[in-house]
């Protein structure tokens, strides 16, 4: 499913949901923010994200302060942007927080199905999954990088300070993109 939008910031959440049959439950309590970035390059940007409607406060908050310390942002568009594919959307190094799907490689509904977890920079914060796949494909976790997170940078406090959970620092696998908060 390859949906058409317009290249330019979806208007509602409606639109953010597009193709997606859901309960009413998870739709209904889902919003869709605007938050500055600063790009790799450092262009001052606008992206969006659909998060639970009760994080959103604290997300915009907490991407205004990436954006004052100028932790930069690959790319920061909705899911449906990519026909809901989180594979395409990793490999475009995007960011994002809501999508309707299941945890890799398992059975269990992932907490980006109830909008309350985010990916940030997945090419500079790849998922090692238990499988020994790499996600994005290629990927390479490199603390000296910009835009990379690890136990140190002050994005990683930023968001536990919060009572985030950082899949950074799990012993058994390592997602270092994925920020939670239930
Ligand atoms: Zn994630």
């Amino acid at each position: 499913m390859k949906l058409m939008l317009p290249d330019q910031s979806l208007s509602s959440i409606y639109q953010a949901l597009l193709g997606l049959d859901i309960p009413s439950s998870i739709s209904d309590s889902l919003a869709l923010i605007e938050v500055p970035y600063v790009t790799f390059d450092n262009r001052e940007e606008k992206g969006q994200l659909v998060i639970h409607q009760e994080l959103a406060e604290e997300v915009t908050a907490l991407f205004e302060e990436l954006y004052n310390q100028c932790f930069p942002i690959n790319k920061m568009v909705p899911l449906v942007e990519y026909g809901w594919d989180d594979v395409a959307s990793m490999a475009d190094n995007n960011t994002s927080a809501f999508n309707y799907r299941k945890i890799i490689a398992t059975d269990l509904l992932s907490n980006h199905a109830l909008g309350r977890a985010i990916d940030i920079n997945p090419l500079q914060n790849p998922y090692y999954a238990l499988n020994g796949e790499v996600y994005p494909a290629n990927a390479i976790h490199d603390p000296s990088v910009p835009g990379t997170l690890h136990r140190d940078s002050a994005a990683v406090f930023l968001f536990k300070e919060k009572g985030w959970t950082w899949l950074g620092d799990r012993d058994t696998y390592k997602d270092y993109q994925h920020f939670e908060k239930l």
